[in-house]
C-alpha cells in the first residue's frame, strides 16, 4: 500500500473508532477533528513528511479511548506505527493525577516519533482549553492545564523547532486570553 493510501486508511479507520465521541469543549464538536488536527499540525508547522508518524497522530487516542487493540492497529498500520501509539497511550487503571505525573516523567525517554505526537497532541488541547473549553472549566482550571502542558513539553524538546515554536506561541495566545 502507498503512503497515501495508509494515511487515507488511517484517517477512516480514526473516524470509525472515533463515531460517537464528542470533545468536552461547549461546541461538542466531533472527536475526530482533534486526532487530524494533531496530524495537520505535525505536517505543516512540524515539516514531518514521516508516513509513519503522521499515521501515529491520527490512531494516537484509539487505543487509550476507543475499542481498538494493539493487535489490530499492528496488523492494518505495522509495527512501527502501534510502537509510537502506545508510546503515548495512558494507562488507564492509574489514577488521574499519577496518569499526569507520569507524562511529565516519561516524557524525555520517548522515540522522537512519539514526542512529535505528543507536541502536536498538546498544542491541539491547549488551543481547544483557550478557545473551545470543557464544559464548567474555572479560569484556575485552564491556568493548571496550561501549566502541565508545559511541564510535559519541557520533556520533548530539541526534536523539532517548527513544532516546539508553535508551542510557545499557542501557550502565549492562551494565557493572553485568560487575562
Ligand atoms: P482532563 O484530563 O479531564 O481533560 C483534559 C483532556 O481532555 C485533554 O488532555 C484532552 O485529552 C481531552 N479533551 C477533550 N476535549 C477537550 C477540549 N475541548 N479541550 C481540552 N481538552 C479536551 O483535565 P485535567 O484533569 O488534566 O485537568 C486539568 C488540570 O486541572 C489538572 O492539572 C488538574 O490537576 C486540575 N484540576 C483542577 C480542578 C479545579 O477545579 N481547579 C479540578 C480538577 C482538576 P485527549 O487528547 O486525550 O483527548
Ligand atoms: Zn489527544
Amino acid at each position: 500500500m502507498n503512503n497515501l493510501a495508509r494515511l487515507l486508511k488511517a484517517a477512516s479507520f480514526a473516524a470509525k473508532k472515533h463515531i460517537d465521541q464528542k470533545r468536552k469543549g461547549d461546541s461538542a464538536s466531533p472527536y475526530i477533528n482533534h486526532p487530524l488536527e494533531v496530524a495537520n499540525l505535525l505536517a505543516n508547522k512540524g515539516s514531518i513528511e514521516d508516513t509513519n508518524i503522521l499515521i501515529a497522530a491520527i490512531l494516537h487516542d484509539t487505543i487509550e479511548d476507543t475499542g481498538a487493540t494493539k493487535e489490530e492497529i499492528t496488523e492494518i498500520f505495522g509495527e512501527k506505527v502501534c510502537g509510537y501509539v502506545l508510546e503515548v497511550t495512558d494507562d488507564k487503571s492509574l489514577p488521574k493525577q499519577e496518569r499526569k505525573q507520569k507524562q511529565i516523567e516519561h516524557a524525555p525517554h520517548l522515540s522522537t516519533g512519539a514526542k512529535q505526537v505528543k507536541l502536536g497532541d498538546k498544542i491541539s488541547n491547549i488551543t481547544d482549553v483557550a478557545n473551545n473549553p470543557p464544559a464548567g472549566w474555572s479560569r484556575e482550571r485552564k491556568i493548571e492545564y496550561v501549566e502541565w502542558g508545559e511541564r510535559v513539553v519541557a520533556g520533548l524538546r530539541g526534536v523539532n523547532a517548527g513544532l516546539e515554536n508553535y508551542f510557545d506561541e499557542t501557550v502565549r495566545r492562551a494565557r493572553a486570553k485568560f487575562e
